[in-house]
């Protein structure tokens, strides 16, 4: 079979090496020359809205995905007549838009943190009334990385958030004071079979995740939580592939932020640390194939290398740690690759993480 990936970025690039084991081809599309997964199949660069490019990335392919959340939902449709495409464009439209994430999440019965619509400047004095403060602004669309966001603490905030952000769409949310970040990579078949990771505990640092933990230690009643909510979503979408929720923990209940309907930097630990990868498992689902096994193997850290790459002889000399380079050129903010550390235990999972925090952090910017 032949996959084609909206997107070459470093996604995927593993989506592509996680296929050639299983005799799968790949080709990419993306208007970036030379992007990372470029290196391992071939890419056609044009623009989205280039609809003769599209038909030539088509022409051959036995199912179409994307890799990346922004690519404009008008492609993804306009090529659905060649292939058929998963994740279903339903999914990514509400994943594209802040206000019909909520929204759906609210419709589901899944609890996520208070939100209001915010049009105009007078729009945005009503929705703080409604929510209160602190509160965080942030655009509809288009927001990465903790990109488009701005936390309004007191009153006093809330004109330089104007002047940041006004003029678009935006949506004000109720700032939660939680304990943990928490996401869950779930993947469903064609057939409607569904089956979820161990939940992964991640840790940003200024909008950006820097590093995961696997298996998250939690209560039973919050996995099985997680699991029903990430279920319900996949359900009602008639989704078919790798899906990422994104949760806040406040008080023992889970609260959804976001989802992300690709394979997503909080699996990345899923290569080493579990039975079949997320990537493979995208794939497996994608192609009409069975699902792997998700359990965790031991446990993993992810650890993002953002902005520099420390020496790859030192890493390597790290038992367990195990990196991956995106073939990406160094620049600040940028994410150049990542580690995934393996351990039998807990303890020993700490030991290789004292020595190899360090190295990241000198190397880049943590
Ligand atoms: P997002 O782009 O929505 O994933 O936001 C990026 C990061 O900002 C999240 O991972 C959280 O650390 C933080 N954040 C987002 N929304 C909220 C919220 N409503 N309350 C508190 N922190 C938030």
């Amino acid at each position: 079979m032949i996959v084609g990936t909206l997107g070459a970025g470093q996604l995927g690039r593993m989506l592509a090496l996680a296929g050639y084991p299983l005799g799968l081809r790949f080709r990419c599309f993306d208007p970036t020359a030379a992007a990372p997964a470029a290196q391992v199949c071939a890419q056609i660069v044009a623009s989205y809205d280039d609809e003769a490019a599209l038909a030539q990335f088509a022409s051959g392919l036995d199912v179409i995905t994307y890799e990346f959340e922004n690519v404009p939902v008008a492609a993804v449709r306009y090529l659905a007549q060649f292939a058929p495409v998963y994740p279903p464009p339903a999914a990514l439209e509400v994943a594209q838009d802040r206000l019909a994430e909520k929204s759906l999440f609210r419709e589901l019965g899944i609890p996520t943190p208070n939100f209001a619509a915010v049009g105009d400047r007078a729009g945005l004095e009503l929705a703080i009334c409604e929510i209160g403060l602190p509160a965080i602004l942030k655009t509809r669309r288009g927001g990465y990385d903790g990109k488009g966001q701005a936390v309004l603490l007191t009153p006093a905030d809330i004109e330089l958030a104007w002047q940041q952000l006004g003029g678009e769409p935006l949506i004000l949310e109720q700032f939660v004071a939680f304990e943990r970040e928490l996401s869950v990579i779930a993947v469903r078949d064609l057939a409607g079979n569904f089956a979820v990771y161990p939940l992964t505990t991640n840790h940003h640092r200024d909008g950006i995740l820097r590093l995961s933990l696997a298996p998250a230690t939690e209560a039973v009643a919050v996995k099985l939580t997680a699991e029903v909510y990430a279920a319900r979503l996949l359900k009602h979408l008639g989704y078919v592939g790798v899906l990422a929720l994104e949760m806040f923990e406040v008080d023992g209940e889970l609260w959804a932020n976001e989802i992300a309907p690709r394979v997503h930097n909080s699996g990345h630990w899923t290569i080493e640390g579990a039975e079949s990868s997320q990537f493979e498992n995208h794939l497996r689902a994608i192609c009409g194939l069975p699902l792997g096994t998700t359990g965790a193997v031991g446990y993993s850290a992810m650890l993002n290398l953002i902005g520099g790459v420390p020496d790859l002889a030192t890493l390597l000399a790290v038992e367990g740690a195990h990196p991956h380079l995106y073939g990406k050129e160094a620049r600040r903010g940028r994410k150049l690759g990542h580690i995934t550390l393996r351990a039998d235990d807990e303890e020993e999972l700490l030991e290789g993480l004292a020595i190899l925090q360090p190295l990241v952090e000198q190397a880049g910017e943590g």
